[in-house]
Protein backbone atom coordinates (compact mmCIF):
# COMPACT_ATOMS: atom_id res chain seq x y z
CA UNK A 1 0.00 0.00 0.00
CA UNK A 2 1.03 3.88 -1.15
CA UNK A 3 -0.48 6.66 -0.25
CA UNK A 4 -0.15 10.00 -1.82
CA UNK A 5 -1.12 13.42 -0.53
CA UNK A 6 -2.71 15.97 -3.38
CA UNK A 7 -4.88 18.66 -3.35
CA UNK A 8 -8.75 17.75 -3.22
CA UNK A 9 -10.78 19.21 -5.85
CA UNK A 10 -13.92 17.48 -6.57
CA UNK A 11 -15.27 16.09 -3.42
CA UNK A 12 -16.36 12.18 -3.05
CA UNK A 13 -14.59 8.54 -2.43
CA UNK A 14 -14.25 5.76 -4.98
CA UNK A 15 -12.57 2.49 -4.57
CA UNK A 16 -11.58 1.21 -8.45
CA UNK A 17 -9.36 -0.17 -10.56
CA UNK A 18 -6.58 2.09 -11.85
CA UNK A 19 -6.34 3.13 -15.62
CA UNK A 20 -2.81 4.57 -16.21
CA UNK A 21 -3.02 7.18 -18.93
CA UNK A 22 0.44 8.88 -20.10
CA UNK A 23 0.73 12.30 -21.65
CA UNK A 24 -0.03 10.86 -25.21
CA UNK A 25 -2.81 9.12 -24.02
CA UNK A 26 -1.98 5.37 -23.88
CA UNK A 27 -3.63 3.44 -22.04
CA UNK A 28 -2.48 -0.33 -20.91
CA UNK A 29 -5.84 -2.26 -21.03
CA UNK A 30 -4.34 -5.67 -20.24
CA UNK A 31 -2.78 -6.68 -17.34
CA UNK A 32 -3.13 -10.57 -17.35
CA UNK A 33 -2.83 -13.32 -19.90
CA UNK A 34 -4.10 -16.75 -19.99
CA UNK A 35 -1.55 -19.30 -19.47
CA UNK A 36 -1.70 -20.98 -23.21
CA UNK A 37 -0.72 -17.89 -24.68
CA UNK A 38 2.47 -17.09 -22.93
CA UNK A 39 4.89 -18.30 -25.60
CA UNK A 40 2.45 -16.51 -28.43
CA UNK A 41 3.01 -13.60 -25.63
CA UNK A 42 6.40 -14.28 -25.51
CA UNK A 43 7.20 -14.16 -29.49
CA UNK A 44 4.75 -10.66 -29.49
CA UNK A 45 7.38 -9.30 -26.94
CA UNK A 46 10.07 -10.59 -28.94
CA UNK A 47 8.94 -8.65 -32.03
CA UNK A 48 7.84 -5.55 -30.69
CA UNK A 49 11.83 -5.48 -29.13
CA UNK A 50 13.27 -6.23 -32.69
CA UNK A 51 11.39 -3.32 -34.22
CA UNK A 52 12.15 -0.67 -31.42
CA UNK A 53 15.81 -1.69 -32.10
CA UNK A 54 15.61 -1.52 -35.78
CA UNK A 55 13.72 1.91 -35.14
CA UNK A 56 16.44 2.96 -32.74
CA UNK A 57 19.21 2.49 -35.25
CA UNK A 58 17.95 3.85 -37.76
CA UNK A 59 17.08 6.81 -35.97
CA UNK A 60 21.04 7.00 -34.67
CA UNK A 61 22.46 6.47 -38.50
CA UNK A 62 20.59 9.00 -39.62
CA UNK A 63 21.22 11.39 -36.56
CA UNK A 64 24.63 10.35 -36.86
CA UNK A 65 24.75 11.26 -40.84
CA UNK A 66 23.22 15.06 -40.46
CA UNK A 67 24.47 15.87 -37.12
CA UNK A 68 27.55 13.82 -36.37
CA UNK A 69 28.31 10.88 -33.94
CA UNK A 70 28.34 12.67 -31.03
CA UNK A 71 24.70 13.78 -31.18
CA UNK A 72 23.74 9.88 -31.97
CA UNK A 73 25.12 8.75 -28.65
CA UNK A 74 22.08 8.71 -27.25
CA UNK A 75 20.52 6.21 -29.30
CA UNK A 76 23.08 3.98 -28.87
CA UNK A 77 22.33 4.24 -24.91
CA UNK A 78 18.71 3.38 -26.12
CA UNK A 79 20.21 0.45 -27.96
CA UNK A 80 22.16 -1.02 -25.10
CA UNK A 81 18.62 -1.40 -22.81
CA UNK A 82 16.94 -2.50 -25.72
CA UNK A 83 19.43 -5.23 -26.16
CA UNK A 84 19.91 -5.45 -22.19
CA UNK A 85 20.11 -9.08 -21.40
CA UNK A 86 18.92 -8.31 -18.02
CA UNK A 87 15.95 -6.69 -18.71
CA UNK A 88 15.21 -9.17 -21.67
CA UNK A 89 15.30 -11.94 -18.62
CA UNK A 90 12.98 -9.98 -16.15
CA UNK A 91 10.75 -9.68 -18.55
CA UNK A 92 10.65 -13.28 -19.53
CA UNK A 93 9.95 -13.91 -16.15
CA UNK A 94 6.96 -11.94 -15.74
CA UNK A 95 5.48 -13.39 -18.80
CA UNK A 96 6.00 -17.07 -17.87
CA UNK A 97 5.88 -17.12 -13.97
CA UNK A 98 3.09 -14.24 -13.53
CA UNK A 99 1.40 -14.21 -16.60
CA UNK A 100 1.68 -10.43 -17.13
CA UNK A 101 1.00 -9.13 -20.26
CA UNK A 102 3.99 -7.85 -22.10
CA UNK A 103 2.09 -4.23 -22.09
CA UNK A 104 2.17 -4.26 -18.53
CA UNK A 105 5.73 -6.14 -17.80
CA UNK A 106 7.24 -3.74 -19.82
CA UNK A 107 5.78 -0.90 -17.78
CA UNK A 108 6.33 -2.21 -14.75
CA UNK A 109 9.87 -3.15 -15.32
CA UNK A 110 10.99 0.18 -17.50
CA UNK A 111 9.40 2.48 -14.90
CA UNK A 112 11.02 0.70 -12.26
CA UNK A 113 14.13 1.66 -13.84
CA UNK A 114 13.31 4.81 -14.57
CA UNK A 115 12.56 5.13 -10.68
CA UNK A 116 16.02 4.13 -9.79
CA UNK A 117 17.44 7.22 -12.10
CA UNK A 118 14.78 9.72 -10.71
CA UNK A 119 16.03 8.97 -7.09
CA UNK A 120 19.41 9.22 -7.73
CA UNK A 121 21.48 12.63 -6.51
CA UNK A 122 23.00 13.45 -9.83
CA UNK A 123 20.98 15.51 -12.34
CA UNK A 124 22.26 14.44 -15.71
CA UNK A 125 21.68 10.86 -14.70
CA UNK A 126 17.90 11.36 -13.18
CA UNK A 127 17.37 13.28 -16.45
CA UNK A 128 17.96 9.74 -18.07
CA UNK A 129 14.95 8.06 -16.69
CA UNK A 130 13.11 10.44 -19.62
CA UNK A 131 15.01 7.92 -21.96
CA UNK A 132 13.80 5.11 -20.34
CA UNK A 133 10.39 6.57 -20.66
CA UNK A 134 11.01 6.78 -23.83
CA UNK A 135 11.85 3.45 -24.59
CA UNK A 136 8.99 2.46 -22.93
CA UNK A 137 6.23 4.56 -25.14
CA UNK A 138 7.96 3.26 -28.01
CA UNK A 139 7.78 -0.84 -27.43
CA UNK A 140 4.15 0.32 -25.83
CA UNK A 141 3.20 1.91 -29.12
CA UNK A 142 4.57 -1.49 -31.36
CA UNK A 143 2.80 -3.69 -28.61
CA UNK A 144 -0.85 -2.09 -28.54
CA UNK A 145 -0.74 -0.65 -32.20
CA UNK A 146 -4.04 -0.84 -33.30
CA UNK A 147 -4.99 -2.16 -29.71
CA UNK A 148 -4.85 1.21 -28.05
CA UNK A 149 -7.52 2.25 -26.66
CA UNK A 150 -9.48 5.66 -26.52
CA UNK A 151 -10.18 7.06 -23.27
CA UNK A 152 -13.80 7.92 -25.31
CA UNK A 153 -13.80 4.00 -25.91
CA UNK A 154 -13.88 2.62 -22.13
CA UNK A 155 -16.37 -0.55 -21.43
CA UNK A 156 -15.41 -0.77 -17.50
CA UNK A 157 -15.38 1.37 -14.41
CA UNK A 158 -12.05 2.84 -13.63
CA UNK A 159 -10.17 5.59 -12.01
CA UNK A 160 -8.29 7.59 -14.56
CA UNK A 161 -4.14 8.16 -13.14
CA UNK A 162 -2.51 11.02 -15.43
CA UNK A 163 0.59 13.58 -15.66
CA UNK A 164 -2.51 15.90 -16.98
CA UNK A 165 -5.89 16.38 -18.22
CA UNK A 166 -6.53 19.37 -20.05
CA UNK A 167 -10.17 21.13 -18.84
CA UNK A 168 -11.30 19.86 -22.62
CA UNK A 169 -10.11 16.06 -21.91
CA UNK A 170 -11.60 16.68 -18.41
CA UNK A 171 -14.74 17.64 -20.27
CA UNK A 172 -14.79 14.42 -22.34
CA UNK A 173 -14.75 11.93 -19.56
CA UNK A 174 -17.45 9.11 -19.78
CA UNK A 175 -19.45 9.85 -16.42
CA UNK A 176 -20.54 6.35 -16.76
CA UNK A 177 -17.06 4.53 -16.80
CA UNK A 178 -15.03 6.98 -15.15
CA UNK A 179 -15.43 7.17 -11.20
CA UNK A 180 -12.77 9.73 -10.53
CA UNK A 181 -9.18 10.54 -11.31
CA UNK A 182 -5.94 12.19 -10.12
CA UNK A 183 -3.27 13.89 -11.77
CA UNK A 184 0.07 14.69 -10.65
CA UNK A 185 -0.07 18.35 -11.40
CA UNK A 186 -2.67 21.15 -11.34
CA UNK A 187 -3.55 23.23 -8.99
CA UNK A 188 -6.89 23.58 -6.76
CA UNK A 189 -8.61 26.85 -9.06
CA UNK A 190 -7.84 25.15 -12.00
CA UNK A 191 -10.57 24.65 -14.80
CA UNK A 192 -9.45 21.17 -14.60
CA UNK A 193 -10.53 21.11 -10.95
CA UNK A 194 -14.09 22.91 -11.87
CA UNK A 195 -14.94 20.99 -15.06
CA UNK A 196 -14.53 17.96 -12.83
CA UNK A 197 -16.72 19.61 -9.79
CA UNK A 198 -19.11 20.03 -12.51
CA UNK A 199 -18.98 16.84 -14.24
CA UNK A 200 -19.05 15.26 -10.06
CA UNK A 201 -16.41 13.32 -10.34
CA UNK A 202 -14.48 12.85 -7.60
CA UNK A 203 -10.47 14.37 -8.61
CA UNK A 204 -7.20 14.91 -6.72
CA UNK A 205 -4.50 16.64 -8.58
CA UNK A 206 -1.06 18.01 -7.98
CA UNK A 207 0.44 14.99 -6.13
CA UNK A 208 3.65 15.32 -7.92
CA UNK A 209 4.99 12.42 -9.80
CA UNK A 210 3.94 8.60 -8.81
CA UNK A 211 2.99 7.36 -12.60
CA UNK A 212 6.57 5.48 -12.27
CA UNK A 213 4.74 2.81 -9.51
CA UNK A 214 2.34 2.17 -11.49
CA UNK A 215 1.02 0.55 -14.44
CA UNK A 216 -2.81 0.08 -14.34
CA UNK A 217 -5.03 -2.42 -12.90
CA UNK A 218 -3.69 -2.21 -9.17
CA UNK A 219 -6.95 -0.84 -6.96
CA UNK A 220 -6.55 2.55 -5.51
CA UNK A 221 -8.73 4.85 -3.72
CA UNK A 222 -9.35 8.65 -3.94
CA UNK A 223 -10.32 10.66 -1.42
CA UNK A 224 -11.47 13.90 -3.29
CA UNK A 225 -12.39 15.00 0.12
CA UNK A 226 -9.22 15.38 1.46
CA UNK A 227 -7.18 14.96 -1.26
CA UNK A 228 -5.61 11.54 -1.04
CA UNK A 229 -4.99 8.48 -3.48
CA UNK A 230 -3.85 5.19 -2.00
CA UNK A 231 -2.45 2.27 -4.37
CA UNK A 232 -2.98 -1.26 -3.57
CA UNK A 233 -5.01 -0.41 -0.19
CA UNK A 234 -4.80 -2.93 2.37
CA UNK A 235 -8.23 -4.93 3.98
CA UNK A 236 -8.54 -2.06 6.86
CA UNK A 237 -8.19 0.60 4.45
CA UNK A 238 -10.39 -0.01 1.93
CA UNK A 239 -12.92 -1.18 5.21
CA UNK A 240 -12.19 2.55 6.59
CA UNK A 241 -12.93 3.58 3.07
CA UNK A 242 -16.13 1.54 2.31
CA UNK A 243 -17.58 2.90 5.72
CA UNK A 244 -16.80 6.31 4.49
CA UNK A 245 -18.87 6.00 1.28
CA UNK A 246 -21.58 4.48 3.17
CA UNK A 247 -22.07 7.54 5.75
CA UNK A 248 -21.60 9.67 2.61
CA UNK A 249 -24.60 8.69 0.88
CA UNK A 250 -26.42 8.71 3.61
CA UNK A 251 -25.73 12.33 4.11
CA UNK A 252 -26.89 12.89 0.29
CA UNK A 253 -30.00 11.11 1.08
CA UNK A 254 -30.75 12.78 4.20
CA UNK A 255 -29.97 16.23 2.00
CA UNK A 256 -32.55 15.56 -0.08
CA UNK A 257 -35.23 16.24 1.97
CA UNK A 258 -34.34 19.95 1.59
CA UNK A 259 -34.25 19.73 -1.93
CA UNK A 260 -38.06 21.90 -2.12
CA UNK A 261 -36.73 24.10 0.69
CA UNK A 262 -35.64 27.85 0.56
CA UNK A 263 -32.34 28.44 1.58
CA UNK A 264 -33.48 30.96 4.58
CA UNK A 265 -31.60 31.25 7.50
CA UNK A 266 -33.10 30.51 11.58
CA UNK A 267 -33.96 33.72 11.82
CA UNK A 268 -35.71 34.04 8.79
CA UNK A 269 -32.94 35.89 6.12
CA UNK A 270 -33.81 34.24 2.84
CA UNK A 271 -30.25 33.89 1.29
CA UNK A 272 -30.35 33.70 -2.74
CA UNK A 273 -29.05 29.98 -3.95
CA UNK A 274 -27.93 30.09 -7.13
CA UNK A 275 -25.92 27.08 -9.61
CA UNK A 276 -23.05 27.21 -11.24
CA UNK A 277 -22.74 25.83 -14.61
CA UNK A 278 -20.77 25.04 -17.87
CA UNK A 279 -22.96 22.59 -19.88
CA UNK A 280 -26.58 22.72 -20.25
CA UNK A 281 -27.24 19.29 -18.72
CA UNK A 282 -26.25 20.60 -15.40
CA UNK A 283 -29.45 22.76 -15.48
CA UNK A 284 -31.40 19.37 -14.56
CA UNK A 285 -29.11 19.02 -11.47
CA UNK A 286 -29.96 23.04 -10.47
CA UNK A 287 -33.63 22.47 -11.09
CA UNK A 288 -33.35 19.00 -8.76
CA UNK A 289 -31.63 20.47 -5.73
CA UNK A 290 -34.08 23.71 -5.85
CA UNK A 291 -31.57 26.52 -6.61
CA UNK A 292 -32.81 29.91 -7.21
CA UNK A 293 -31.67 30.47 -10.87
CA UNK A 294 -28.20 29.73 -12.59
CA UNK A 295 -25.63 32.76 -11.19
CA UNK A 296 -22.72 31.71 -13.43
CA UNK A 297 -23.26 30.13 -17.04
CA UNK A 298 -19.63 29.69 -17.91
CA UNK A 299 -19.85 29.93 -22.01
CA UNK A 300 -16.56 29.55 -23.03
CA UNK A 301 -17.38 25.96 -22.80
CA UNK A 302 -18.92 25.49 -25.85
CA UNK A 303 -15.97 25.94 -27.49
CA UNK A 304 -14.99 22.28 -25.74
CA UNK A 305 -14.21 19.49 -28.62
CA UNK A 306 -15.57 21.74 -31.14
CA UNK A 307 -13.20 22.08 -34.13
CA UNK A 308 -14.81 25.21 -35.00
CA UNK A 309 -16.13 28.70 -33.01
CA UNK A 310 -19.88 28.31 -32.36
CA UNK A 311 -21.71 30.17 -34.91
CA UNK A 312 -24.62 32.88 -33.18
CA UNK A 313 -27.40 29.45 -33.81
CA UNK A 314 -25.40 27.49 -31.70
CA UNK A 315 -25.23 29.67 -29.04
CA UNK A 316 -28.79 30.77 -28.88
CA UNK A 317 -29.59 27.27 -28.96
CA UNK A 318 -27.27 26.20 -25.95
CA UNK A 319 -28.34 29.41 -23.97
CA UNK A 320 -31.91 28.66 -24.99
CA UNK A 321 -32.06 25.50 -24.09
CA UNK A 322 -31.06 26.98 -20.31
CA UNK A 323 -33.33 29.75 -20.14
CA UNK A 324 -36.02 27.31 -20.97
CA UNK A 325 -35.46 25.07 -18.48
CA UNK A 326 -35.22 27.40 -15.49
CA UNK A 327 -38.72 28.23 -16.08
CA UNK A 328 -38.54 32.28 -15.46
CA UNK A 329 -35.75 31.85 -12.95
CA UNK A 330 -32.72 33.85 -13.38
CA UNK A 331 -29.80 33.17 -15.71
CA UNK A 332 -26.53 34.83 -15.44
CA UNK A 333 -24.98 34.23 -19.34
CA UNK A 334 -20.91 35.55 -18.57
CA UNK A 335 -19.55 36.32 -21.77
CA UNK A 336 -16.61 34.18 -23.41
CA UNK A 337 -13.65 33.90 -20.92
CA UNK A 338 -11.20 32.34 -23.18
CA UNK A 339 -7.08 31.87 -22.60
CA UNK A 340 -4.81 31.00 -19.78
CA UNK A 341 -5.98 27.72 -18.98
CA UNK A 342 -9.29 27.60 -20.24
CA UNK A 343 -9.43 26.85 -23.94
CA UNK A 344 -6.41 27.87 -25.45
CA UNK A 345 -6.73 26.14 -28.13
CA UNK A 346 -10.12 27.92 -29.45
CA UNK A 347 -7.50 31.00 -29.62
CA UNK A 348 -4.72 30.04 -31.99
CA UNK A 349 -4.14 33.63 -33.22
CA UNK A 350 -2.96 34.76 -30.08
CA UNK A 351 1.09 34.31 -29.45
CA UNK A 352 1.92 32.12 -27.28
CA UNK A 353 2.21 34.09 -23.87
CA UNK A 354 5.02 34.29 -21.24
CA UNK A 355 2.33 35.25 -18.58
CA UNK A 356 -1.09 34.20 -20.29
CA UNK A 357 -3.26 35.06 -17.02
CA UNK A 358 -1.91 38.16 -17.28
CA UNK A 359 -2.24 38.31 -20.88
CA UNK A 360 -4.44 38.81 -23.64
CA UNK A 361 -7.64 36.71 -21.60
CA UNK A 362 -11.59 37.19 -21.31
CA UNK A 363 -12.86 40.33 -21.84
CA UNK A 364 -9.89 41.88 -23.26
CA UNK A 365 -9.52 39.12 -25.88
CA UNK A 366 -13.61 39.24 -26.75
CA UNK A 367 -12.76 43.14 -27.49
CA UNK A 368 -10.05 42.89 -29.53
CA UNK A 369 -11.77 40.52 -31.74
CA UNK A 370 -14.67 42.39 -31.57
CA UNK A 371 -16.84 40.18 -34.48
CA UNK A 372 -16.78 37.47 -32.12
CA UNK A 373 -18.10 39.27 -29.36
CA UNK A 374 -20.67 40.80 -31.21
CA UNK A 375 -21.76 36.74 -31.94
CA UNK A 376 -21.97 36.03 -28.74
CA UNK A 377 -23.44 39.23 -27.78
CA UNK A 378 -26.75 38.60 -30.65
CA UNK A 379 -27.14 35.09 -29.17
CA UNK A 380 -27.38 36.42 -25.59
CA UNK A 381 -29.74 39.15 -26.79
CA UNK A 382 -31.95 36.68 -28.72
CA UNK A 383 -32.20 34.14 -25.45
CA UNK A 384 -32.70 37.03 -23.15
CA UNK A 385 -36.28 37.52 -24.86
CA UNK A 386 -37.34 34.35 -23.52
CA UNK A 387 -36.89 34.71 -19.86
CA UNK A 388 -34.96 36.17 -17.36
CA UNK A 389 -31.57 36.65 -18.48
CA UNK A 390 -29.00 38.84 -17.54
CA UNK A 391 -25.28 39.26 -19.02
CA UNK A 392 -21.97 39.43 -17.24
CA UNK A 393 -18.41 40.47 -18.22
CA UNK A 394 -15.62 38.96 -16.94
CA UNK A 395 -12.17 39.79 -15.85
CA UNK A 396 -13.38 43.62 -16.35
CA UNK A 397 -10.11 45.64 -14.64
CA UNK A 398 -10.92 49.08 -15.76
CA UNK A 399 -14.01 51.70 -15.89
CA UNK A 400 -12.80 52.31 -19.66
CA UNK A 401 -12.84 48.27 -20.70
CA UNK A 402 -16.26 47.71 -19.32
CA UNK A 403 -17.62 50.76 -21.04
CA UNK A 404 -16.01 49.78 -24.33
CA UNK A 405 -17.77 46.36 -23.73
CA UNK A 406 -21.34 48.56 -23.03
CA UNK A 407 -20.98 49.86 -26.43
CA UNK A 408 -20.54 47.13 -28.28
CA UNK A 409 -23.47 45.89 -26.29
CA UNK A 410 -25.64 48.94 -27.44
CA UNK A 411 -24.79 48.79 -30.72
CA UNK A 412 -25.42 45.04 -31.23
CA UNK A 413 -29.04 45.63 -29.91
CA UNK A 414 -29.58 48.76 -32.32
CA UNK A 415 -28.60 46.18 -35.03
CA UNK A 416 -31.09 43.61 -33.79
CA UNK A 417 -34.11 46.52 -33.46
CA UNK A 418 -32.84 47.53 -37.29
CA UNK A 419 -33.87 43.85 -38.10
CA UNK A 420 -36.76 43.72 -36.01
CA UNK A 421 -34.94 41.01 -34.10
CA UNK A 422 -36.87 39.86 -30.62
CA UNK A 423 -34.08 40.55 -27.44
CA UNK A 424 -34.68 42.10 -24.02
CA UNK A 425 -33.66 45.76 -24.48
CA UNK A 426 -34.12 45.79 -20.90
CA UNK A 427 -31.12 43.01 -20.52
CA UNK A 428 -29.12 43.70 -16.61
CA UNK A 429 -25.88 44.27 -17.71
CA UNK A 430 -23.18 43.34 -14.66
CA UNK A 431 -19.99 42.50 -14.17
CA UNK A 432 -17.53 39.76 -12.59
CA UNK A 433 -15.00 41.60 -9.47
CA UNK A 434 -11.92 39.57 -9.49
CA UNK A 435 -9.40 41.69 -10.31
CA UNK A 436 -8.17 43.45 -7.10
CA UNK A 437 -8.27 46.76 -9.44
CA UNK A 438 -12.28 45.94 -9.55
CA UNK A 439 -12.68 46.34 -5.87
CA UNK A 440 -10.71 49.29 -5.02
CA UNK A 441 -12.38 50.98 -7.84
CA UNK A 442 -15.91 49.42 -6.99
CA UNK A 443 -17.49 52.98 -6.14
CA UNK A 444 -16.80 54.12 -9.49
CA UNK A 445 -18.37 50.46 -10.86
CA UNK A 446 -21.49 50.80 -9.06
CA UNK A 447 -22.75 53.40 -11.11
CA UNK A 448 -22.06 51.59 -14.35
CA UNK A 449 -23.80 47.80 -13.96
CA UNK A 450 -26.77 46.27 -12.18
CA UNK A 451 -25.66 43.83 -10.66
CA UNK A 452 -21.98 42.48 -9.76
CA UNK A 453 -20.65 38.45 -8.55
CA UNK A 454 -17.57 38.20 -6.83
CA UNK A 455 -15.26 35.64 -8.44
CA UNK A 456 -12.82 34.54 -5.77
CA UNK A 457 -11.05 32.05 -7.93
CA UNK A 458 -9.60 34.82 -9.88
CA UNK A 459 -9.65 37.37 -7.28
CA UNK A 460 -7.43 34.72 -5.16
CA UNK A 461 -5.04 33.93 -7.86
CA UNK A 462 -4.51 38.05 -8.69
CA UNK A 463 -4.18 39.35 -5.17
CA UNK A 464 -1.49 37.07 -4.00
CA UNK A 465 0.00 36.75 -6.96
CA UNK A 466 -0.14 32.82 -7.49
CA UNK A 467 -1.42 31.04 -9.91
CA UNK A 468 -4.73 29.41 -9.67
CA UNK A 469 -3.45 26.15 -11.03
CA UNK A 470 0.18 25.69 -9.82
CA UNK A 471 0.63 22.84 -7.75
CA UNK A 472 3.64 24.75 -6.32
CA UNK A 473 2.11 27.34 -4.85
CA UNK A 474 -0.79 26.01 -3.81
CA UNK A 475 -0.59 26.24 0.05
CA UNK A 476 -0.90 30.23 -0.76
CA UNK A 477 -3.89 29.36 -2.90
CA UNK A 478 -6.37 29.85 -0.19
CA UNK A 479 -9.99 31.67 0.65
CA UNK A 480 -8.46 32.09 3.66
CA UNK A 481 -6.18 34.50 3.20
CA UNK A 482 -6.67 37.79 5.55
CA UNK A 483 -6.04 39.87 2.26
CA UNK A 484 -8.44 38.34 0.22
CA UNK A 485 -11.21 37.95 3.11
CA UNK A 486 -10.76 42.07 3.50
CA UNK A 487 -11.28 42.89 -0.25
CA UNK A 488 -14.60 40.52 -0.07
CA UNK A 489 -15.39 42.47 2.74
CA UNK A 490 -14.93 45.56 0.88
CA UNK A 491 -16.25 45.03 -2.08
CA UNK A 492 -19.67 43.46 -0.45
CA UNK A 493 -19.76 47.03 1.63
CA UNK A 494 -19.36 48.83 -1.31
CA UNK A 495 -22.18 47.80 -3.01
CA UNK A 496 -24.62 47.35 -0.19
CA UNK A 497 -23.87 51.28 0.59
CA UNK A 498 -25.14 51.47 -3.11
CA UNK A 499 -27.78 49.17 -3.25
CA UNK A 500 -25.90 47.42 -5.50
CA UNK A 501 -26.82 42.95 -5.58
CA UNK A 502 -23.62 41.31 -4.90
CA UNK A 503 -23.38 37.53 -5.78
CA UNK A 504 -20.24 35.55 -5.27
CA UNK A 505 -19.45 32.52 -7.57
CA UNK A 506 -15.85 31.76 -7.39
CA UNK A 507 -15.52 28.29 -5.62
CA UNK A 508 -15.30 29.16 -2.06
CA UNK A 509 -19.12 30.32 -2.17
CA UNK A 510 -19.88 26.39 -2.62
CA UNK A 511 -17.37 25.35 0.21
CA UNK A 512 -19.36 25.22 3.72
CA UNK A 513 -16.57 26.64 5.86
CA UNK A 514 -17.13 30.04 4.55
CA UNK A 515 -21.26 30.27 4.36
CA UNK A 516 -21.26 31.87 8.04
CA UNK A 517 -18.26 34.17 7.47
CA UNK A 518 -19.77 35.56 3.74
CA UNK A 519 -23.84 35.59 5.41
CA UNK A 520 -21.78 37.24 8.22
CA UNK A 521 -19.97 39.98 5.42
CA UNK A 522 -23.22 41.18 4.93
CA UNK A 523 -23.85 38.17 1.03
CA UNK A 524 -27.43 37.09 0.70
CA UNK A 525 -26.77 36.04 -2.96
CA UNK A 526 -24.49 32.89 -3.53
CA UNK A 527 -23.66 30.59 -6.93
CA UNK A 528 -22.06 27.45 -6.12
CA UNK A 529 -21.16 24.12 -8.19
CA UNK A 530 -25.21 22.17 -8.47
CA UNK A 531 -23.19 19.39 -6.06
CA UNK A 532 -22.95 22.14 -3.22
CA UNK A 533 -26.36 23.43 -3.23
CA UNK A 534 -28.01 21.24 -0.13
CA UNK A 535 -24.96 21.60 1.88
CA UNK A 536 -24.92 25.13 1.67
CA UNK A 537 -28.93 24.98 1.98
CA UNK A 538 -28.06 22.98 4.92
CA UNK A 539 -25.58 25.43 6.84
CA UNK A 540 -27.78 28.59 5.73
CA UNK A 541 -30.75 26.50 7.42
CA UNK A 542 -29.00 26.06 10.64
CA UNK A 543 -27.54 29.52 11.35
CA UNK A 544 -28.64 33.00 12.47
CA UNK A 545 -27.46 36.35 10.91
CA UNK A 546 -26.30 37.53 14.29
CA UNK A 547 -24.35 34.46 14.61
CA UNK A 548 -22.58 34.74 11.31
CA UNK A 549 -21.76 38.58 11.94
CA UNK A 550 -20.08 37.40 14.74
CA UNK A 551 -18.05 34.62 13.01
CA UNK A 552 -17.22 37.56 10.66
CA UNK A 553 -16.39 39.89 13.10
CA UNK A 554 -13.53 37.59 15.06
CA UNK A 555 -12.46 36.42 11.61
CA UNK A 556 -11.49 40.16 10.45
CA UNK A 557 -9.65 40.11 13.57
CA UNK A 558 -7.04 37.32 12.77
CA UNK A 559 -3.99 37.62 10.26
CA UNK A 560 -2.81 34.07 9.41
CA UNK A 561 -5.13 32.33 6.76
CA UNK A 562 -4.72 28.74 8.57
CA UNK A 563 -5.94 30.09 11.76
CA UNK A 564 -8.99 31.94 10.16
CA UNK A 565 -9.83 28.26 8.68
CA UNK A 566 -9.57 26.48 11.18
CA UNK A 567 -11.64 29.00 13.58
CA UNK A 568 -14.07 28.88 10.29
CA UNK A 569 -14.27 24.81 10.49
CA UNK A 570 -14.52 25.05 14.21
CA UNK A 571 -17.49 27.54 13.97
CA UNK A 572 -19.25 25.19 11.23
CA UNK A 573 -18.76 22.00 13.60
CA UNK A 574 -20.60 23.80 15.88
CA UNK A 575 -23.90 24.16 13.54
CA UNK A 576 -23.79 21.29 11.74
CA UNK A 577 -21.26 18.75 12.46
CA UNK A 578 -22.46 16.15 9.96
CA UNK A 579 -20.53 18.15 7.24
CA UNK A 580 -17.20 18.38 9.00
CA UNK A 581 -15.15 15.26 7.96
C1 LIG B 1 -13.76 33.12 -10.64
O1 LIG B 1 -12.70 33.55 -11.10
O2 LIG B 1 -14.01 33.03 -9.42
C2 LIG B 1 -14.81 32.63 -11.54
C3 LIG B 1 -15.99 32.28 -11.09
O3 LIG B 1 -14.49 32.51 -12.86
P1 LIG B 1 -13.61 31.34 -13.51
O4 LIG B 1 -13.37 30.30 -12.48
O5 LIG B 1 -14.40 30.83 -14.66
O6 LIG B 1 -12.37 32.07 -13.92
MG1 LIG C 1 -12.57 34.07 -13.17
Amino acid sequence: MQQLKGIAVSPGVVIGDALVMDNEGFRIPRRFVARDAVEDELKRLDAAIQAASQETERNRDSVARQLGEQYAGIFSAHLQILRDAHLHRELEEMIRERHFSPEHAVSRALRRYAKVFQSLDNHYLAERANDIFDIEKRLLRLLLGRRREELSQLTSAVLILAHDLTPSETANLDRNFVLGFVTEVGGPGSHTAIVAEALEIPAVVGTGPFLTDVSGGEQVIIDGDEGFVILEPDEATIEKYTRQIEQQRSLAVQLQSLNDLPAETADGARIRLLGNIEFPHEVALCQQRGSDGIGLYRTEFLYIGADRAPTEQDQFEAYAEVVRAMQGRTVVIRTLDLGADKMQAATPHIDVERNPVLGMRSLRLSLRNVPMFRTQLRAILRAAALGDVRIMFPMVSTLMELRQAKMVLADVMEDLSEHDIAFNPELPVGMMVEVPAAVVMMDQFVHEVDFCSIGTNDLIQYTLAVDRSNKDVANLYTPSDPSVIRLIAMAIDTARKHSLPINLCGQMSGSTTYTMLLAGLGLRSFSVTPAAIPEIKRVCRAVTIPQCEEVARRALTMVNARDIKSYLKEQLHKVVPELVV
